[in-house]
């Protein structure tokens, strides 16, 4: 891959900095490239975080992790989708499931695609996306997503943990693959003539050198944006939240494998199912209500009005920087961006961050011969995952605050997202402007449509029409009993995570 050996200083032992030590030290080890992790014993991780999507999976299969070295020891639970409630004031679509995709749903999903189609058409048929999916009726059921051998669907799915736990597990993991690790805080970055960073120096006195940089210091981007400048773009405009306020509250015994987004009134509440606790946070915005009143919100949300339990409040800003890429440094995590967490893409994004790096430098080296192409790979992905989530808020039909209606009505949505909601609106085959955009390579068409069909983007009761027998070819009842029936295969979720804690154990 170089052509001599190299070394790579890692900034930063959040999460993002233990997924880029794993793949790097996976892909490059055997080559000798000498990987060093640091970290500041003063300043802490972040330590929210504990929502995945399926290439979290994918990651720990290449690092060749198996579900029964982590998932006990982090607290985790399996995650097949996320139900969002109370977005949506429409009648019948207060609440959706939004699947990760499983092969199962290959023989109910087209009747889904179907009504929904035909439904913006005007026709009165069953538009919902939820009995549609198996992972939903794997949620509903709290069943694991864990098939036996013998079922001959491949399923996919991701998993909730303890960001803290896990970033343990992944250092520890990282120093089998034999990366170094050393404490130590970063208080200055020292340029070389060409601008490249030369070396760190430390509060302890100590310079840090070293071939290439990876920036993962969280929000305060030491490296990339402090020290080498480059600009961080912001979504303010687009996405309003820039606050969190975080509970901890007592564990479910049979928890239901899914994520729960709930709207208040200035934002959206997560609850996160872990073995030992439920995660629960309140994203919400600044500009719209005060800390104090947030939090007196969500704590009446989760019935804690009266407890002395403290909370943890947070403050994030939403964005992605111009180049993730720069000079002799990459940026992976909070440091490179944040599009806030309604679809727990985050570490999603760090993963293909190094993982695309990979890819560039094993063409190229560390130079910059793939770097323009790697940085508009990665900033495309921050904009297409953006969109998505603006779209969630863009859509909603809440009235009760500004905050709703300024989200429904923001005119600075991207060029991208208005063309794809008009062809929903014209009734036009989505698929198509999706491909079109090159959309779909990072939220599916089922998410899209998902997405807007489950908030009820319909026309409304009295424009339907009931429609000829041929519109109604899909029998809802026959979808249901095949996936029920598939969902006799799964076992309780209680039952696979006790089945994890006994091979741990052992
Ligand atoms: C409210 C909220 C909810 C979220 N929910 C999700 C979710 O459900 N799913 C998801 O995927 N993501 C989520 N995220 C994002 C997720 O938390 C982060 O992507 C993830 O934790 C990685 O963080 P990080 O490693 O980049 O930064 P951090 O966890 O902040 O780690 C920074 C590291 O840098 C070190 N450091 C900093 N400065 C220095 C220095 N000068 N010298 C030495 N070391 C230094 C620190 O010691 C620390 O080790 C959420 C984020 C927020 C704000």
């Amino acid at each position: 891959m170089f052509s001599d050996k190299k070394s790579i200083v890692i900034l930063g032992g959040g999460t993002a900095g233990w997924i880029a030590a794993n793949l790097m030290a996976t892909h490059w080890g055997k080559e000798g490239v000498d990987i060093t992790l640091v970290e500041s014993p003063n300043i802490g991780i972040i330590g929210v975080g504990e929502g995945s999507t399926p290439p979290l999976k994918v990651f720990l299969d290449v690092i060749g992790v198996e579900e029964s070295d982590w998932m006990a020891r982090c607290d985790a639970t399996y995650k097949v989708g996320i139900t969002f409630r109370n977005w949506s004031t429409k009648p019948g679509f207060s609440e959706y499931f939004h699947p990760f995709l499983s092969q199962p749903d290959e023989f109910s999903v087209p009747g889904f695609f179907h009504n929904s189609f035909l439904r913006r058409k005007g026709v009165d048929l069953d538009g919902h996306p939820n009995r549609f999916f198996i992972t939903w009726e794997l949620a509903r059921q709290r069943l694991a997503p864990v098939a036996p051998p013998n079922f001959p669907f491949e399923m996919n799915y991701g998993y909730h943990f303890n960001s803290g736990l896990l970033g343990q597990f992944l250092q520890e993991w990282a120093g089998k693959k034999g990366v170094k690790y050393r404490q130590a805080t970063v208080n200055d970055v020292v340029l070389d003539e060409q601008g490249n960073i030369d070396y760190l120096k430390t509060e302890e006195g100590e310079t840090i050198k070293a071939d290439f940089y990876v920036d993962s210091t969280g929000f305060r981007s030491q490296l990339l944006q402090q020290a080498l400048g480059v600009p961080f773009e912001s979504a303010a405009d687009v996405l309003f939240n820039d606050s969190a306020v975080v509970f901890p509250t007592e564990p479910d015994e049979n928890p239901e494998p899914q994520t729960v987004s709930t709207a208040l009134k200035y934002g959206w509440a997560w609850k996160i199912p872990l073995t030992a606790r439920f995660g629960n946070g309140y994203v919400y915005s600044s500009k719209y209500v005060d800390d104090d009143d947030a939090e007196l919100e969500f704590r009446q949300h989760l019935g804690l009005e009266d407890s002395d339990l403290e909370a943890r409040r947070l403050r994030f800003k939403v964005g992605r920087v111009s180049e993730h890429w720069h000079k002799n440094c990459l940026a992976v995590g909070l440091s490179q961006g944040f599009i806030e967490p309604l679809e727990a893409t985050a570490l999603d994004m760090v993963q293909e961050t190094v993982v695309r790096f990979i890819e560039a430098a094993n063409k190229g080296g560390l130079t910059d011969q793939y770097r323009d192409e790697f940085n508009a790979r990665i900033s495309r992905r921050f904009d297409a995952v953006r969109d998505y989530i603006v779209c969630h808020y863009r859509i909603n039909s809440r009235t009760d605050t500004d905050y709703w209606i300024d989200n429904g009505r923001n005119e600075k949505i991207s060029t991208s997202l208005r063309q794809l909601l008009t062809a929903w609106i014209q009734g036009l085959n989505i698929t198509d402007e999706l491909e079109r955009q090159n959309l779909d390579a990072y939220f599916p068409a089922v998410s899209w449509n998902c997405l807007l069909a489950g908030k009820g983007i319909y026309p409304t009761q009295d424009q339907l029409r009931p429609g000829s027998e041929l519109a109604h070819e899909y029998d809802l009842e026959k979808i249901s009993r095949y996936l029920k029936g598939c969902a006799l295969n799964f076992r309780p979720h209680h039952e696979q995570l006790a089945a994890l804690r006994t091979s741990a154990a052992a």
